[in-house]
């Protein structure tokens, strides 16, 4: 196969591997192959740069200090919040309200939202490929008030069955919340169509987009999405820093999780009020350093530009498959058809435990997940214990791609 140096959508990755200081590193005496991003992804020196620049030159408190510094982090983090919300196209800056990612964003709606307006034989629809930080806050919800779990059909690539889910709805259906994009599967799931047949019945969707904020164009208003959680980590900001993205309407009705400083209006000694989005549902000191350095990680993808991104990702994954699948024994998860999918690539190779193909790739520099990547239902439905994950980013090469699969058909021979 002929390797190109750069995509036709015009992604340099020679060029964007540049900005990121650690693809320099060596990791046991070989360059770094970094293949595990769907885990958390490496950060370019602009984020870097940005947490720099905040804790050396103007590290204040927000929203109290009456002094220059105070002023500028403020400043700084509300910007950080209106990029994020004009990178995902929502109506207002304040349905982005700033959590430590996606599992505590999901819990917060469960929380919030959820103790609210889900009672006794409520039902909730989830899928079977669902991370576990989109099924245990549900587990503890449907517990708490005693609600119920169902699982909308799908088969063992992450293909919902919208006919039969469109006929789940019933009148104790409360809320759907599924991936938008498959950690294990790669699978892109069709949250259009998925949101218009539940707001027919009047039901709210939330969308796990951990996996596909980083990696595609998202458009929180056309998809209509009602809450959406993401992870700064996965699409080259710091840990520690996320979104929730909710409908206004739904943001304002909900119950704030943390009581404390910042989320109030007026304290007195037995009761309190709340203040206003986004602030009521972020009490607390916030991730200030983390939220500015998601939107000086947003403006790095903004001008890369998501769709060369996507583009050059897709085109990635294409070449993976194609000389994985080349590997005698190997079982390739997730949709055969790269447009169904994303970068994220999980396998099986001959009866090689995923741990030992994982211990043996990283001899050889190779970075790659193995395990059950929280997601233990789909596990047990594909009828294994783990995969081995390979998931591809901006800065990932055909070359990394090549050495991931002559890695993998080595550690095949060895073990054979
Ligand atoms: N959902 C999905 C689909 C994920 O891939 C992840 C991270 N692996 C999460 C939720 C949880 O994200 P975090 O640990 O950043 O809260």
């Amino acid at each position: 196969m002929t390797v190109p140096t750069s995509t036709a959508a015009g992604l340099d990755p020679a060029q964007i591997r540049a900005d990121f200081p650690i693809l320099a590193e060596q990791v046991h005496e070989r360059p770094l192959v970094y293949l595990d991003n769907a885990a958390t992804s490496q950060k370019p020196r602009a984020v870097i740069d940005a947490l720099h620049t905040y804790y050396e030159t103007y590290n204040a408190n927000i929203h109290r200090g009456l002094h220059a510094l105070s002023e500028r982090a403020t400043a700084e983090y509300e910007a950080a919040r209106s990029h994020v919300a004009s990178f995902i196209n929502a109506a207002h800056p304040h349905e982005v309200i700033f959590t430590r990612g996606t599992t505590e964003a999901i819990n917060l709606v469960a929380r919030g939202w959820g103790d609210e307006n889900v009672s006794e034989g409520d039902e909730i629809l989830l899928t079977e490929m669902e991370h576990h930080s989109n099924l245990v806050p549900w587990q503890m919800l449907a517990r708490r008030r005693g609600a119920q779990l169902r699982y909308i059909p799908m088969d063992d690539e992450g293909r919902i069955d919208l006919e039969a889910y469109a006929r789940m709805f019933g009148p104790r259906t409360r809320l759907v919340a599924v991936t938008h994009m498959s950690n294990v599967l790669g699978t892109i799931t069709p949250a259009a169509q998925i949101v218009r047949i539940a707001h027919a019945h009047n039901v709210p969707v939330l969308l796990d987009a951990a996996q596909s904020i980083p990696h595609l164009p998202v458009d929180v208003q056309a998809l209509d999405a009602d809450f959406m959680a993401f992870s700064g980590h996965k699409m080259l900001g710091p840990t520690g820093i996320g979104v929730l993205y909710g409908r206004e309407s739904l943001l304002d009705a909900m119950e704030p999780l943390f009581g404390g400083g910042s989320m109030i209006r007026v304290v007195e000694l037995h009761q309190s009020s709340w203040t206003g989005l986004p602030d009521r549902l972020e009490g607390g000191t916030p991730n200030i350093a983390g939220a500015i350095g998601l939107g000086a990680a947003v403006n790095y993808l903004q001008t890369v530009g998501m769709p060369s991104l996507t583009d050059h990702e897709h085109e990635l994954t294409v070449y993976a498959l194609d000389l994985l699948s080349d590997i005698d024994g190997i079982r390739l998860f997730g949709p055969p058809d790269a447009h169904e999918r994303g970068g994220v690539i999980s396998f099986y190779v001959g009866d090689v435990h995923p741990h030992d193909v994982g211990t043996l790739l990283d001899a050889d520099g190779i970075a790659v997940r193995a395990g059950h990547h929280c997601a233990q239902p789909l596990m047990r439905k594909l009828g294994v214990p783990a995969t081995v994950r390979a998931s591809l980013y901006l800065y990932n090469t055909h070359a990394e791609v090549d050495c991931l699969a002559e890695g993998v058909a080595r550690a095949k021979a060895f073990f054979a």
